[in-house]
């Protein structure tokens, strides 16, 4: 059995604990086998492509499903078993989703309180309501907020019976570019504050690395690598991971003593490979400059994204690597530059 942390060890309480999960629905296994722990303050994001099971994983963790076989413990409590199946509403989880999902005909204060049941803790309402900010907008119905708003309400209604687990299924995807960004930065904020355990659920890899202080990347219905962002992107498990996340050049080449050698130069690599190896390298890592040393190169594409560009290099013997530069000096098709390795690379053995 593969056991798979999300989220880092320590003294805080273990909050969830997955067994050997697996789930399928006729022919196709949705969750392989899948294990990891969190503690109270993890916040993890479930990054994959379309179909690879992260809302089928939330749904057996919420209760909205059962699993085939494996276990669940919520907070040290088995939720889900072999022999025990514990309703959604017992479980300490609460659930945001991509449409808010708020009742049109009450308040905002009534859809928060309506989650404490029939007589609400109006102090309980009006705490959490001010944790995300929604106080001045107590007395508005869903419609008369704005995307962001709404999904504000949805998190307070959900954080509002203190619950011990927080499940959020692409909560920011209906939102604009910058509404999203200047929520997600203020949900974290808000989960950390909490002591939640707290699973983001998204296809968006800026969204993943940025918002959790774990990574999972699921593929198939397993975890094929969990970890904190900068290793999950710095140094890929797999030929998958490495591509699934991001640009990246594979360039053959052959390692021994902690290094390996390829045709940009030589980078510090896993001591334990020697011989052939693919050596993968991020366009962070291809530098660029007009002059100076480095090997010939012509540029044949750019994407200029503003703060950055990413350009494509032909080398002399016809290879093509990318480089991602600041957006200034802005590169060309045609332009001739000096290109060289200056960054991290990671070496796996050749495939
Ligand atoms: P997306 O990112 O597109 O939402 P996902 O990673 O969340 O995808 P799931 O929704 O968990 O993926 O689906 C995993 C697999 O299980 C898919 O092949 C899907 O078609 C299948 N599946 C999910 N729920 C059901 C169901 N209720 N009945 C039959 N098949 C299902």
């Amino acid at each position: 059995m593969a056991s798979c942390p999300i989220g880092g060890a320590g003294e805080r309480p273990e909050l969830i604990k997955a067994t050997a999960l697996n789930k399928a629905f006729d022919e196709v296994q949705a969750v392989d086998d899948v294990s990891f722990t969190m503690r109270a303050g993890d916040v993890a994001a479930l990054l994959g492509p379309s179909g690879c099971g992260k809302t089928t994983l939330l749904r057996l963790l919420a209760g909205f499903e059962r699993p085939d076989s494996g276990s669940i413990e919520i907070s040290g409590r088995e939720v889900a078993g072999p022999d025990r199946f514990v309703p959604p509403e017992d479980r300490g989880v609460a659930m945001v989703f991509q449409d808010y999902a708020l009742f049109p005909h009450m308040t905002v204060e009534q859809n928060v309180g309506y989650a404490l049941g029939r007589r609400p803790d109006s102090d309980r309402v009006d705490s959490v309501m001010r944790l995300v900010g929604i106080s001045a907008l107590g007395g508005r119905r869903p419609e008369e907020l704005s995307g962001g708003q709404q999904q504000r309400v949805a998190l307070a209604r959900a954080l509002a019976p203190s619950p011990q687990v927080v499940l959020l299924d692409e909560p920011f995807s209906g939102l604009d570019a910058s509404m999203r960004e200047e929520l997600r930065a203020e949900v974290r904020e808000i989960l950390l504050a909490a002591g939640v355990a707290a699973i983001l659920v998204t296809h968006d890899q800026e969204e993943a690395l940025s918002f959790a202080n774990d990574v999972a990347v699921m593929n198939q219905g397993r975890i094929e690598q969990s970890g904190p962002p900068e290793e999950i992107y710095g140094h890929p498990a797999s030929h998958w991971v490495a591509s699934f996340l991001g640009e990246i050049d594979v360039l053959p080449g052959e390692a021994s003593g902690g290094r390996a050698s390829c045709l940009l130069g030589e980078a510090e690599v896993d001591p334990a490979l020697s011989g052939p190896v693919d050596v993968l390298i991020r366009p962070e890592s291809i530098s660029t400059s007009s002059e100076g040393d480095g090997h010939d190169a012509i540029v044949v594409d750019r994407v200029y994204y503003g703060h950055d560009q990413l350009v494509t290099l032909e080398l002399e013997g016809g290879e093509r690597v990318h480089s991602r530069n600041l957006g200034f000096p802005a590169c060309h098709p045609g332009d001739r530059l000096k290109v060289s390795l200056t960054g991290p690379v990671t070496a796996l053995p050749r495939q």
